[in-house]
């Protein structure tokens, strides 16, 4: 019951570009380029790990293979 509620208010902050753990601006997070990828790996103080598109300027949970 309570993951289905967590879910679309996490998937809110990250429109919002805001970590899902900590609400921390992802703005204010460090940013890597990967390499052969136009997405941006930004890494939260938290740990937390995302890509951000430079292109349509959206952020998403990055996943295991790309942490
Ligand atoms: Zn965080």
């Amino acid at each position: 019951m309570f993951k289905n509620i967590l879910a679309p208010v996490q998937a809110w902050l990250l429109v919002k570009g805001q970590c899902v753990g900590c609400g921390m601006p992802l703005a204010k997070a460090r940013r890597e380029d990967v390499k052969g990828q136009k997405e941006l790996k930004v890494t939260c103080r938290c740990g937390r790990v995302y890509m951000f598109d430079q292109e349509s300027k959206k952020y998403r949970r990055a996943l295991i293979q790309e942490v």
